[in-house]
């Protein structure tokens, strides 16, 4: 293989490895669904919250709800004793009465707090249905941001598989001395070693003009030349 055969594998391969960093840039620069996931996260933290509260809610009211049935009742049956004719005794009587009384204050006090608390509870339960909503729509969001990652990570993947497997063959064409020196310029240039001149006198690596001699060396194609500016190896224009 002569040096202009060299030069031109060298170029295709730099072609290759361009667009497999672009390829690579693209991924990394994918929006991971890092805002939406923690969009939908804290939506279901504040639902989970709020169905903790009606819980908690709904056990006072049944509680609530089971102490003023038994005070009523109780009621009931002291009330049904004041007026059974059964108990005589003035001080008995009084004593009773006194315990209607207590009964009758404490049971409207009960149905004041269930009636409190039912309302609270409506209250809490519509709440948590529309931070239902709001967990339902932020997860559908979520769903729809990673479909939509998924396709166009799938797609750099198979454009960097089929990158790939070109790259291997552009640098089984390449010897191997080249190709050291290649990836080591690759490396401490930018991802760039090699590039072509232009208007018959430019870098167009660094846009530099090179020297006539530089010029003629590379029009030569013996050896290989470097830029005298950015010291990526030049390729000479197709003929
Ligand atoms: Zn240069």
């Amino acid at each position: 293989m002569n040096v202009r055969d060299n030069l031109e594998a060298l170029l295709s391969l730099q072609e290759i490895d361009s667009a497999l960093d672009t390829a690579k840039r693209k991924y990394a620069a994918l929006d991971k669904g890092l805002q939406v996931r923690q969009e939908y996260e804290s939506a279901k933290g504040v639902l989970g919250s709020a169905e903790q509260l009606v819980k908690q809610t709904e056990m006072e009211l049944k509680d609530a709800q089971l102490e003023c049935k038994g005070v009523v009742d109780r009621h009931k049956l002291e009330y049904a004793k004041l007026y059974s004719g059964k108990v005589t005794g003035s001080r008995e009587l009084q004593d009773l009465q006194a315990e209607v009384e207590m009964l009758e204050r404490n049971s409207h006090k009960l149905k004041e707090k269930v009636d409190d608390l039912a309302r609270q509870l409506e209250n809490q339960r519509s709440r948590a249905l529309e931070l239902r909503q709001d967990a339902t729509r932020a997860g559908n969001a979520l769903r729809r941001h990673l479909e939509g990652f998924n396709k166009i990570a799938a797609i750099l993947r198979d454009e960097a598989a089929t990158l790939s497997a070109s790259r291997a063959e552009a640098a089984a064409k390449t010897p191997s001395d080249l190709l050291g020196r290649y990836e080591l310029l690759r490396t401490a240039r930018g991802g760039v070693a090699i590039v072509m001149m232009q208007e018959g006198e430019v870098c167009s690596g660094c846009r530099m003009r090179l020297s006539a001699s530089l010029k003629q060396r590379v029009n030569a194609c013996t050896d290989i030349v470097l830029c005298e500016n950015c010291e990526r190896i030049i390729c000479p224009q197709p003929k």
